[in-house]
């Protein structure tokens, strides 16, 4: 079968003809790829940012961001059956150490066995997963449709979830970035709180995707970025800001649109957030980090998408044209969220 296999960092990934999987173990479960999200965790992956904490070996099959059928099933398999749609949590977990007992799954203590990073992930014809790893897809959602919701849309319900205590009535919340995960995050907000929702680019057309999918103000990511949401706030900053960039200018002026008690959740990586100590002290302003999620937050987020809650914007592209999607993903040009498509179904 075809498969977008990095074989060094640094390097782009290139299409190889690799054997198919096969079923080992009696909890293995073989998905035929329906839709693979590209994800700017890929582009980290192949420059080697993942090389030092987590040790992987070369090559592998790129892609974390799965869906797709059921193709072959162990023989301990109970949960899903040869045909179904299924979603794939990135993370491949033992299901019975401590974090995995109470569904902290991405600590599990078997270490990191994370699809399309330590593993052989959706880039290809076949993904060789697990049972207890797999979510059958409820209503009538489709594999193409949903695949950014196993990491980006995860991600944005794990970090939304955090805040929906800190966004009652009158309240009001700031979302950096409105790419793939942005754009989910405006609308979880939107389905799970009452919170005013301001969204914060410096991409016009971006913006114009907020507006359009429930974001109440638009602000452009420039000089004035900080004063303007100060404005919307009533000069105060907003109790909770979500960033999905991390890096360049975006931690200092995400930071300081965080008002009194307010709290700052990190999502987007790469950069780096100076603080002194005492702008955090005397405010009592919380930082938090998010990384994915859990399978509740995964089976939430599906019962929100069966509803028609939480439509992704995607690019569909069939797998041959993953050069393609990741050039459009790293100079800018993606609105929404890139999918490949083996067999450009
Ligand atoms: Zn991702
Ligand atoms: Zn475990």
């Amino acid at each position: 079968m075809k498969a977008v296999r990095l074989h060094d960092h640094h390097h782009p990934p290139r299409l190889d003809e690799v054997p198919e999987p096969r079923i080992s173990g009696p909890h293995d479960v073989v998905v035929r790829v329906g839709g693979a999200g590209l994800c700017r965790t890929d582009l980290h992956i192949r420059d080697g940012w993942f090389a030092p904490v987590v040790p992987s070996e070369l090559p592998v099959t790129l892609g974390h961001e799965n869906s797709g059928w059921v193709h072959e099933v162990g023989s301990a398999v109970e949960n899903v059956a040869v045909g179904d749609p299924v979603i794939c949590h990135p993370q491949q977990s033992c299901g019975v150490c401590p974090a995995c007992r109470i569904g902290d799954d991405m600590r599990c203590e078997r270490g990191l066995a994370f699809t399309g990073l330590t593993r052989d992930g959706g880039f290809a014809e076949l993904l060789l997963t697990t049972d207890r790893a797999v979510l059958p897809l409820p209503g009538e959602l489709r594999p193409v449709d949903v695949a950014p919701h196993a990491d980006a849309g995860l991600t944005v319900m794990h970090v939304v979830r955090k805040a929906v205590p800190l966004l009652g009535p009158g309240t009001r919340v700031i979302v950096v970035g409105i790419g793939g995960l942005g754009h989910i995050g405006v609308q979880c907000l939107r389905a799970l709180t009452a919170a005013e929702v301001v969204a914060v680019d410096r991409d016009p057309e971006a913006l114009k995707l907020a507006s359009g999918i429930g974001a109440h103000h638009v602000v452009p990511a420039d000089e004035q970025q900080v004063e303007r949401v100060r404005g919307l706030t009533g000069g105060q900053g907003a109790e909770v800001v979500i960033d999905f960039v991390g890096e360049g200018d975006a931690p200092a002026a995400a930071f300081a649109m965080v008002r009194a008690r307010g709290t700052y959740f990190v999502v987007g990586y790469g950069g780096e957030l100076r603080v002194p100590t005492f702008a955090l002290v005397l405010p009592e302003i919380s930082v938090v980090g998010n990384a994915v999620g859990t399978h509740d937050d995964l089976r939430e987020l599906m019962a929100l998408a069966a509803t028609g809650g939480v439509p992704v914007h995607t690019r569909t592209y069939p797998l041959e044209a993953f050069a393609d999607a990741m050039a459009d993903l790293e100079e800018g040009r993606m609105h929404g969220r890139g999918v490949l498509v083996p067999g450009g179904r």
